[in-house]
Parts: structure tokens; C-alpha cells; sequence
């Protein structure tokens, strides 16, 4: 069993999801991407610490609470490296942020495609999911069944792939490697409500027509 909490958090209502399991006490951090207080108040009040961080890409409103959690909750970043090269720039923030995402202290590990982790008892792959951002990659508990895809596949859409270093043929091939998934694999997105594989698969509509990657 492992709970799934999802706080959606800043401007652009990013979903940060703190997975664990509840007899460890022990989490995972997806995604932290805003209002570091309220991810730091709901580690604090649940008793957690963290083992490491899962950051599907390097966009600001994906690691803007990066450097403030890590500070209370030390513990292992992963990121791919082809995001972690831009992802603490100027260049990643946005308006309403004005805010350069800073950088962790901790160890950025860099991620590749196939790479194997247990953390917090738990066990993960990593799939390389490129197209909306180079370094895009998605996080599966193959015994949990359960997903993080970022920005690549939402509940109904797709992300992205007009923004720097986006491109929508990449994403388009992502998103069927995704689909090679069972149907019944849970979907956290980075924005937007909880799927499953076999729904996006039927019903939706940027998988049906591919119009869009032309
Ligand atoms: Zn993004």
C-alpha cells in the first residue's frame, strides 16, 4: 500500500504528489514545485522525512520549491541532466515569477532511461519521456502500479511542445511508449486530476488524432 498525496501548488497550479508508504514514514517528493511552506507544513504535520526528490523536468513551476524543501528535507535530487543544464537559469522564470529557481545543495543525480531506484522502500524506473522538455521523464512503481508523468500526458490533454526545446513528433513517440503500459496503471499528472493508462488510451483525443505533432 502506498498513500498518494497531491498538493497542487503556485500560479500555474503544479501538482507536487508525496508518495509513501504510510507505515515507513518514509517519502517521496514529485515535483515540488511552489509554496514550499505548505509541502514543508504537510512533511512537518505527517512526521515524513524524505528519501529523495522526483523531478520530472526541469520547468520553474515544477522545481520552484526545490532549494527550500531540500533545505529542511536534505535528501537526493533526481533530474535528467539535459534539464538540470537549463533548469536554474534566469532563463526559467516566468512571469508572475521573477524568481531564478535555485539550485539544491544536494546531489542532483541524473537520470537515464531504464535506471532502476528503490527509495523510501520503494521501487522505480525511470523512462525517458522527451517532447515537451528535453530532459522530460516519467517515474513508474511497476509494483504499484502507479505513474508520474510531468507534463507529458494529462488527464483528457498532452503537454506542451512549443515551448524551448519542446518538439511534437519526440512527444508524440513518448506518449505511445507510455501507452505500452496496462491499462490499469494510475496516472499522476503535473497538472490536473488523477487517469489511468487504459482511459487516456480510449478516450483521449490528442492520441486519437495526431494531427497536432504535423
Ligand atoms: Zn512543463
Amino acid at each position: 500500500m502506498v498513500h498518494i498525496e497531491t498538493l497542487t501548488v503556485g500560479a500555474f497550479e503544479s501538482n507536487c504528489h508525496i508518495l509513501y508508504r504510510p507505515e515507513s514514514r518514509v517519502a517521496l517528493v514529485v515535483d515540488p514545485g511552489g509554496d514550499a511552506d505548505r509541502i514543508i507544513g504537510f512533511l512537518r504535520r505527517e512526521k515524513l522525512q524524505v528519501a529523495a526528490y522526483l523531478v520530472t523536468h526541469g520547468h520553474m513551476d515544477h522545481i520552484g520549491a526545490l532549494a527550500k524543501v531540500c533545505e529542511q528535507f536534505p535528501a537526493p535530487v533526481g533530474l535528467k541532466a539535459l534539464d538540470s543544464a537549463w533548469a536554474f537559469m534566469p532563463a526559467n522564470s516566468w512571469p508572475p515569477y521573477y524568481d531564478t529557481p535555485r539550485r539544491p545543495a544536494e546531489v542532483l543525480r541524473d537520470l537515464k532511461d531504464g535506471q532502476k531506484f528503490t527509495d523510501g522502500g520503494l521501487e522505480y524506473s525511470i523512462i525517458e519521456t522527451p517532447g515537451h522538455s528535453p530532459g522530460s521523464v516519467s517515474f513508474y512503481f511497476a509494483t504499484e502500479k502507479v505513474l508520474f508523468t510531468g507534463d507529458v500526458l494529462f488527464s483528457g490533454g498532452i503537454g506542451r511542445s512549443d515551448l524551448p526545446g519542446g518538439h511534437a513528433p519526440t512527444l508524440l513517440k513518448s506518449l505511445h511508449r507510455l501507452l505500452e503500459l496496462p491499462d490499469d496503471v494510475r496516472v499522476f499528472s503535473g497538472h490536473g486530476p488523477e487517469t489511468t493508462i487504459g482511459h487516456e488510451r480510449k478516450t483521449n483525443p490528442f492520441l486519437r488524432d495526431a494531427s497536432w505533432t504535423k
